[in-house]
């Protein structure tokens, strides 16, 4: 249920109803509003909760939350979240982009490719030092030394670093080094991890598993959320269907349906969501057409050589060239890029 308070309801006021929420056996978060503040409700419902909290000193009303997912509704929420971390904004209005390689190899690769993304005006830095391979003969990741040359980077260039946790055992270790922890495809219901990047506090880039739907993405960041992170974004980043002439299929609807359902900002990856370079740049435009928040994108110096995806990194000269593109749509509709 959400317990909405009345426009001037007192800080005491929200005190004695999360008070008597907690009091009825159920969790409670407070939403702090431009204009409301609001309590969200969370657990069994049991008879005559609803009345039981309406009364109370300077409610305004008691409603149920239909979504399956609370805390990451638009109910509970109406006003958008803007995940705020160092040099990268997305949500609410501002456009982040993240840009790297898909994996760390080394110290020139990841330095150069840092201030090349910078330059052309990306936002934060992507790289994989933890990477989750399909097969085990595949390059594992730099672990923990690429996670000390992803901190390099920033060091050098500003950026915020986001770079994928894939086990309970690492959150520390990788929460030291990076500013956001990236939940890779694989991993989104993985209800341990989520729940301990939740007690992190480090904001969480959230990716939909290949073949999940659209409420079991939100249910999952609903975990994290329920820990008392705040700073979760979610990824689009293709899904598997029948279709094979891209790598999974990219669903751009995502965009404007979970902006009607959560207040959670919304990231495109359209690297893993095309598979091949070639088709990333207009992708990219598309989703910012789209409202997307955000733009996950794998650059490398050299694809050539890459250890990892090079087949749909792009080089330095065709970021620079996306973000043109794709600063072109923003303008257009009055995005902030
Ligand atoms: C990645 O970002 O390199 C990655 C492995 O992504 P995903 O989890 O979406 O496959
Ligand atoms: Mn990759």
């Amino acid at each position: 249920m959400i317990v909405v308070m009345e426009p001037g309801a007192s800080k005491e006021e929200v005190q004695h109803m999360v008070d008597r929420v907690e009091e009825l056996g159920l969790k409670s978060h407070v939403i702090v509003g431009t204009e409301q503040t609001v309590i969200a409700a969370i657990g069994e419902k049991r008879e005559h909760t609803k009345e039981a909290l309406e009364s109370g000193p300077g409610v305004s009303k008691v409603l149920p939350i239909l979504a399956p997912y609370k805390v990451a509704s638009r109910e509970v929420k109406p006003e958008l979240t803007c995940v705020k971390v160092g040099s990268l904004q997305v949500g609410a209005g501002k456009l982040g982009v993240i840009a790297g390689p898909c994996s760390v190899e080394g110290e020139e690769q990841i330095i150069s490719t840092a201030k090349a993304v910078r330059a052309a005006g990306a936002t934060a830095l992507r790289g994989g030092a933890f990477k989750p391979r399909t097969s085990p003969y595949s390059f594992q990741g730099m672990k923990e030394e690429g996670l000390k040359l992803l901190a390099a980077a920033r060091e050098e260039t500003g950026l915020a670093v986001v770079t994928e946790i894939m086990s309970t055992d690492d959150v520390d270790l990788v929460a030291e080094y990076s500013d956001v922890l990236q939940i890779g495809a694989r991993n989104m219901q993985n209800y341990r991890l989520l729940e301990a990047v939740g007690n992190t506090d480090r904001a969480v880039l959230l990716k939909r598993g290949a073949s999940a739907t659209m409420d079991e993405l939100l249910l999952a960041a609903e975990y994290i959320l329920n820990e008392g992170n705040p700073n979760v974004m979610l990824c689009e980043r293709g899904i598997r269907t029948f279709e094979s002439h891209t790598r999974f299929t990219l669903p751009l609807a995502s965009v404007p349906y979970l902006r009607q359902k959560t207040h959670l900002p919304v990231v495109i990856d359209p690297s893993h969501g095309t598979g091949h370079t070639y088709l990333v740049p207009d992708m990219a435009a598309a989703a910012v057409a789209a409202g997307a928040d955000g733009l996950i994108v794998e650059v490398h110096p050299t694809p050539e050589t890459a250890m990892s995806d090079g087949y749909q990194s792009m080089t330095f000269p065709q970021f620079e060239a996306m973000m043109v593109k794709c600063r072109k749509v923003a303008n257009a509709l009055d995005i902030e890029m």
